[in-house]
């Protein structure tokens, strides 16, 4: 497995493979990974002849007084384990080979960044856009996996392959949770024993939606109301968002009468964590 530290070096790599015929996957991440993040790397594996992950801990996507400093890293780990799950590439760039002196284009979407995450983590998903198509411009890949955690991130990613014309398959995958039902994050080590604790209202909450609607409660208000009550139930807990919407334009609905997304963000303690299950109430 190569570490590729430079745009050009990464791009080069990307042609000389491409033109032997082969194909290329890639997996985005900030790294400190976990069974999440391996679980993208075996679903591009097993797409492409080749696997690169790209580690970068994008500062644009970041607000002032986001983690953007303490965001945890250990980059040995990560090659390794990238390594383990067949990676050919880890690109792992610095700073400003990504973001250069003089850089000044971003790419912005209008209307999906108006909800959910986007609403308290307003320059979010600006940063994240820009940076995707960068990286989707460096590695070529013909494939891209996201996770389905960052539900309205994938939303975004798709939207904005569909509007810039890329030729990428982007594949979404599934929720990884721990084995009590709290959706593995780089941002649980934060967590102190208590906290963790606190951090299970989120998915105890989704399931409980999911009862309600599957049983035929159809008001989003009332959802709303029983998601937040058994969330602010639990110790150190504040609530960001507690949103029922459509899954596809991410904007808020007052009754369900199809299928539905219900989106968390949760603050325990300092540590933001966020949720999300689409919900059919047909099935
Ligand atoms: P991050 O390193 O947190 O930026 O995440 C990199 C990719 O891993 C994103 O596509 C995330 O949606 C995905 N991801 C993070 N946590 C999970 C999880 N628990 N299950 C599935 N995918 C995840």
């Amino acid at each position: 497995m190569k570490v590729i530290k430079t745009v050009e070096e990464m791009q080069n790599w990307s042609e000389t493979v491409q033109l032997r015929g082969e194909t290329v996957g890639l997996v985005p991440t900030m790294g400190y990974f976990h069974q999440g993040h391996l679980g993208l790397m075996e679903t591009a594996k097993a797409m492409c002849d080749h696997l690169v992950v790209s580690l970068f801990v994008n500062p644009t996507q970041f607000g002032e007084n986001e983690d953007l400093d303490a965001y945890p890293m250990d980059l040995d780990r990560d090659f390794k384990l990238a390594e383990e799950k067949g990676a050919s590439v880890v690109f792992a760039p610095q700073r400003e080979e990504i973001y250069p002196a003089g850089f000044q284009t971003s790419v912005a979407l209008a209307s999906l960044p108006l909800h959910l995450c986007g609403l308290n983590r307003p320059v979010h998903f600006g940063g994240v856009a820009t940076v995707v198509t960068k990286l989707f411009n460096i590695v070529r890949p013909e494939v891209a996996v996201f996770g389905a955690k960052d539900f309205q991130q994938l939303q975004v990613i798709r939207q904005l392959v569909k509007d810039l014309n890329f030729n990428i398959r982007i594949v979404g995958n599934p929720i990884v949770r721990e084995a009590d039902g709290l959706a593995m994050s780089s941002r649980n080590v934060y967590l102190s024993p208590g906290e963790r604790a606190s951090g299970l209202s989120l998915s105890r909450s989704l399931e409980l939606a999911e009862g309600l609607i599957k049983e035929g409660e159809k008001d989003a208000a009332i959802l709303r109301a029983k998601v937040t009550d058994l969330i602010l139930g639990f110790d150190h807990t504040a609530i960001d968002y507690v949103t029922l919407c459509d899954p596809e334009t991410l904007a808020d609905v007052d009754h369900v009468t199809g299928p539905v997304l219900v989106a968390l963000a949760v603050k325990v303690g300092t540590t933001r964590l966020i949720d999300n299950r689409v919900i059919d109430p047909a099935q």
